[in-house]
């Protein structure tokens, strides 16, 4: 039997976005509530972070939200939910991928792309086995899986990498896409 507890969702902390990326990151924070899997994230109140985060508790979801000390005001924690101030970076990452069972990736800049690619890079060095889905409506993440064809072609990542790499429409799709793939023992 395999369940998903957990889903971290990698996302934006800009509010200076188009108002539908907002949207879909308020609709899968109350998809993710509906289901009763736990939102992990990284803790902030501003940009689809703090929409998702919003949303999900609004919903009656449980939500983890983990923040470095440095970041605090700047991306201004959203204090209504559970959340841990960590040390650094480095922390926040390594407890966000350990607390959750599966990752969503929506709309970001350089942050989200981070995270999200040393994931990724994991999974490709065999070291975990969690799946993730990169969650757009307007083809966003396009660009991303081009490049990934680009590499594969090139012979620098080998085919069967394409499995890891799940591109999703809706916030239903991509969850059902992990739930597909994930491999979770229950407790
Ligand atoms: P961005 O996609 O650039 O808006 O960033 C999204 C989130 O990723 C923000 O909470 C950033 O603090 C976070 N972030 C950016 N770089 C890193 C990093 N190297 N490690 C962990 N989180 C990061």
């Amino acid at each position: 039997m395999t369940k998903i507890k957990s889903i971290c969702v990698y996302c934006g902390a800009s509010d200076d976005v188009l108002p539908g990326y907002i949207k879909l990151a308020e609709e899968l924070g109350r998809d993710l509530a509906k289901r009763d899997i736990r939102l992990v994230y990284g803790g902030g109140g501003v940009g689809l972070m703090g929409a998702c985060a919003r949303a999900a508790h609004e919903a009656a979801g449980d939500v983890l939200g983990i923040m470095p000390r440095f970041l605090l005001s700047k991306e201004r924690i959203y204090e209504d939910v559970e959340h841990r101030i960590v040390d650094d970076m480095h922390t926040r990452k390594q407890m966000m991928y350990e607390e959750s069972d599966a990752f969503i990736v929506l709309p970001g800049g350089i942050g989200t792309l981070e995270e999200a690619v040393e994931i990724l890079s994991w999974a490709r060095l065999g070291l975990h086995a969690k799946p993730m889905a990169f969650l757009d409506e307007d083809g966003f993440w396009s660009p991303f899986f081009e490049l990934m064809e680009h590499i594969i072609d090139g012979k620098f990542t080998p085919e069967s990498f394409r499995a890891s790499l799940v591109h999703s429409d809706t916030p239903k799709k991509a969850i059902d896409a992990l739930m597909d793939k994930v491999i979770v023992l229950d407790s």
